[in-house]
């Protein structure tokens, strides 16, 4: 098995597992000191490529919401499986008219405003002070527009995404307040992903779907074209953003494998490594990690 490029899927990924739009092998979820990832699968593209993909809130149905994904462990059993570049997909909602439904977007920036979700690997370490800009590698952002105009899809090459804890959605005032404070688009999975990719020294990107408009207590009905965007118009479209993803995945894996590396992704955490703080192999970075049954014996 050879895959140095995963994605991960967001709202819906585990219907294009279950009805078979991704054809891929199983390797199951893997083992990691942060506990099981999700179950992970082989793809390979009509390019020659292969790539490996995760639904991250569950194999055939949303059963995971975004508070309670191991996004540790997932992240690790990639990286763990010999990958370099992960590809994030997530839907949002747009906090302004300034996108349309079904939309592409490759966010540029990040605010998070999550608050129970474990952010570090390094706990209890003093490690992970890690610059955040930019906060999306240049690369990847870069393959993904190529291969966005390749598919010609419609896309925005920016977006400042507001990662929210969930699962409850966004008040009025709320959403106001994040559009105040510069957000464009409002979801609940880039944080702490693109953190925690970092410190597994992972390029890191998210193609993002505008799947609605965020509610922020306005009467104002988008429209398009001079007529009213119907329910019905918008539902079809994040659907149809959706099932195109299979087909710009492939072409991403042959972008990537094109596309010069010009990024510092792989060297993330060098202050530590030269510091003698960490070991050249990633892995042993981890070891004195308590393991979940650990946890479990430890408790009374
Ligand atoms: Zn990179």
């Amino acid at each position: 098995m050879s895959a140095s490029l995963a994605c991960i899927g967001g709202t819906a990924a585990y219907d294009l597992l279950r009805d078979g739009a991704l054809v891929a092998d199983r390797l199951g979820p893997q083992h990691t000191p942060f506990g099981d990832s999700q179950p992970i699968y082989l793809c390979k593209s009509r390019f020659g490529q292969q790539f490996l993909f995760l639904s991250r809130h569950g194999e055939t149905g949303y059963d995971l919401a975004p508070s309670f994904v191991n996004y540790r462990a997932n992240l690790y059993a990639l990286k763990d499986l010999g990958v370099r570049s992960v590809i994030s997909w997530s839907e949002t909602k747009a906090l302004c008219h300034n996108y349309k439904v079904g939309e592409y977007v490759i966010v540029h920036d990040l605010v998070d405003e999550t608050h129970q979700r474990a952010h570090t690997f390094f706990e209890n370490q003093g490690l992970g002070a890690v610059r955040q800009w930019p906060v999306f590698c240049p690369s990847l952002r870069r393959a993904l527009a190529t291969t966005l105009g390749e598919e010609r899809c419609a896309f925005s090459d920016h977006g400042v995404y507001v990662c929210v804890e969930g699962p409850r959605r966004e008040t009025p005032a709320e959403a106001r307040k994040y559009a105040m404070c510069g957000g464009e688009l409002l979801g609940m999975t880039l944080a702490p992903e693109a953190f925690l990719a970092r410190e597994l020294q992972l390029c890191y990107s998210s193609i993002c779907y505008v799947a609605h408009y965020a509610e922020t207590g306005s009467d104002y009905t988008p429209f398009e074209g001079g007529r009213v965007l119907e329910e019905a118009i918008t539902a079809q479209r994040a659907r149809t953003a959706v099932e195109r993803l299979p087909r710009i995945l492939e072409r991403l894996g042959h972008v990537v494998s094109d596309t010069p590396s010009l990024c510092h992704c792989e060297t993330s955490m060098q202050q530590y490594i030269d510091s003698g703080q960490l070991a050249w192999d990633w892995r042993t970075w981890f070891e004195d990690q308590p393991s979940e049954r650990d946890i479990g014996t430890a408790l009374p």
